[in-house]
């Protein structure tokens, strides 16, 4: 199939990215470069012998985009550009708002416009906000507490309403924590600013920071921090791969891709100390805005749906593929100096 990825060069896109080549689609990468690599693209086209065209563009840009989706035959496209700091959408919503939605609905249109019948949607479950049942599953309300979930619903929504008016099918595939890498260390996390509890660690093992600081020790769980459910980014990926087959015209599939098992934060410090060897030294700090004690998710319907199993259940696993990119790569994607 011939598939456009938007945000193809950012972390969880460029590992669909790899993946869907491996699987023998054909794949234009179409990314601002903002948060995105080009060195990711990179990599993959040079280890792989893969030929897979980056375009440098923006999601506003609806009549290119008409022209690429109809110049490469694309038959399905796979949205993951989007800005996913919480944090800055609670002080900066416009950004988010402008982004997520409007330049999104420009891409949809695109979409709309050239017949195009297979949408995947990169969602999350901040679109849940803080849910009262763990494990989280598909009925669960949505009721996001920051501008970041609330600008993801609203895309869940027009795929909605697209579907139903206009004969739309697509996946909105709720992700719980994306962590890991590629296990050979070709690809990986590299976000800057970095904020994410993993790739965090892993710097302090690396010597480039001196401690983690624990947002928390007082949430009602065991241990007093908060859970969270990590699920490996190949396992997303394939996840992507199963949701195009199981696209129907018309119709949404709206899936929690989770492990359906939670790590504390104090669990996670405790299996990058066996991973890496290092003692990460750990500081208490206070509770970070807008965190849930706890997100977990009951992926039945994924499993059952996609008919996909995650491969990667066990968190020292997972973090030890992000290990061996962080080892490879200490500064990501930037060459070193
Ligand atoms: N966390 C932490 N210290 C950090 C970064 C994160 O204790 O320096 C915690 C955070 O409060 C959350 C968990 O680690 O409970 C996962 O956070 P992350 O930012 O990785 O993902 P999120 O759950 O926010 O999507």
């Amino acid at each position: 199939m011939n598939i456009l990825i938007t945000g193809g060069a950012g972390y969880i896109g460029s590992h669909c990215v790899r993946a869907l080549l491996e699987a023998g689609h054909t794949v234009v990468v179409y990314d601002n470069l903002i948060y995105g690599h080009r060195g990711a693209i990179e990599s993959i086209n040079q280890h792989g012998g893969y030929t897979c065209e980056l375009i440098v563009g923006d999601l506003h840009e609806k009549e290119r985009l008409v022209s690429i989706l109809q110049e490469n035959k694309i038959e399905a496209v796979m949205h993951f550009a989007a800005y996913a700091f919480v944090g800055e959408s609670v002080e900066n919503p416009a950004k988010y708002y402008q982004n997520n939605i409007v330049a999104a609905l420009s891409l949809l249109d695109a979409v709309k416009e050239t017949n195009i019948n297979k949408f995947v949607f990169s969602s999350t479950t901040a679109t849940y906000g803080e849910p009262t049942t763990i494990p989280i599953a598909e009925t669960e309300p949505q009721q996001p507490i920051n501008p970041y979930g609330f600008t993801k619903l609203v895309f869940e929504q027009a795929l909605a309403d697209y579907a139903h008016s206009y004969g739309l099918g697509y996946a909105a595939l709720r992700y719980f924590n994306a962590a890991g890498a590629s296990p050979d260390g070709l690809i990986g996390e590299d976000h800057t600013p970095e904020t994410h509890l993993i790739p965090l660690v892993l710097q302090v093992a690396l010597g480039q920071r001196e401690n983690i600081t624990i947002f928390g020790q007082d949430y009602p769980t065991p241990d007093g921090t908060c859970i969270r459910d990590y699920i490996h980014v190949n396992d997303l990926a394939a996840a992507h791969i199963k949701a195009l087959q199981h696209i129907r015209p018309a119709k949404g599939l709206k899936l929690n891709l989770g492990t359906g098992r939670g790590n504390s934060v104090l669990e996670i410090i405790e299996a990058a100390r066996k991973v890496t060897g290092h003692p990460i030294p750990a500081l208490e700090g206070t509770r970070r805005e807008g965190d849930p004690p706890e997100l977990v998710a009951n992926s039945q319907l994924a499993q059952k749906t996609l008919d996909w199993q995650p491969r990667y259940t066990n968190i020292e696993e997972t973090i030890a593929t992000a290990w061996a990119w962080h080892k490879n790569h200490p500064r990501g994607y930037r060459q070193p100096s």
